[in-house]
């Protein structure tokens, strides 16, 4: 299954409610990247570059670290798809690793939210640094100041969920994500769900669509 939509629409927020349903793994190309950042790998140092500035690091320098993660055992019953794929090259490489490996491709699922709410929303966010899981200083804070929920871990500002390169961001999906949304269309694979409202009232919606 793939979540799609900008950032902001709360994709990874759906994610890890649908991982928990479905007994599947979430699988961000996001947090692939921030982990490979973090341990100063040669895919972080390559990555940091375009992350930083809002861009779309380039598909020869993901791919191998994406299709190494879908190969692993605990993705053998299926995956949930958080922000990749971001390009064409990216979904025929995704559609080529699925027919290898039998698997079909069951949901695409667009969460749509009015660019006001995404800047919003992003400007506002807080990551934990251990799990990723997302929080906002309004809308859902923790219940203690910058501390996880989950895990205890600290909270933080992701440096791209800074104004200016929020903005680099939204570009860059409207260029070169949204074509792919409408490709999914045309195969007729894809759900559209109005990301509006809490992630309770998103869950509610995206569930309706995944179990009819
Ligand atoms: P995300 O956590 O999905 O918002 O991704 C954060 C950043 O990682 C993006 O702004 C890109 O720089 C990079 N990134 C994540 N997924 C991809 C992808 N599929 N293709 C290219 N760049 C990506």
């Amino acid at each position: 299954m793939i979540l799609m939509g900008p950032p902001g629409a709360g994709k990874g927020t759906q994610a890890k409610l649908l991982e928990a349903r479905f007994r599947i793994p979430h699988v961000s190309s996001g947090e692939i990247l921030r982990s490979a950042v973090c341990a100063k790998t040669e895919l972080g140092l390559e990555a940091r570059k375009y992350m930083e500035r809002g861009e779309l690091v380039p598909d020869g320098v993901l791919l191998g670290a994406v299709r190494d993660r879908l190969a692993a055992e605990d993705c053998r019953d299926g995956f949930v798809l958080d922000g990749f794929p971001r390009t064409v090259t990216q979904s025929k490489a995704l559609g080529e690793m699925l027919s290898a490996a039998g698997k079909p491709l069951d949901h695409v699922v667009s969460i749509r939210v009015p660019v006001s709410e995404v800047v919003s929303r992003l400007s506002g966010r807080r990551t934990c640094r251990r799990c990723e899981s997302p929080y906002h200083v309004a809308y859902s804070p923790p219940r203690r100041d910058a501390v996880c929920d989950k895990c205890g871990g600290e909270l933080y500002q992701r440096s791209d969920d800074r104004e200016e390169t929020i903005r680099a961001r939204l570009q860059a999906h409207e260029r070169q994500t949204a074509p792919l949304i409408e490709a999914y269309r045309e195969q007729g694979v894809l759900r559209d769900i109005d990301g509006s409202g809490s992630p309770q009232e998103v869950w509610a919606r995206i569930l309706h669509e995944v179990d009819a």
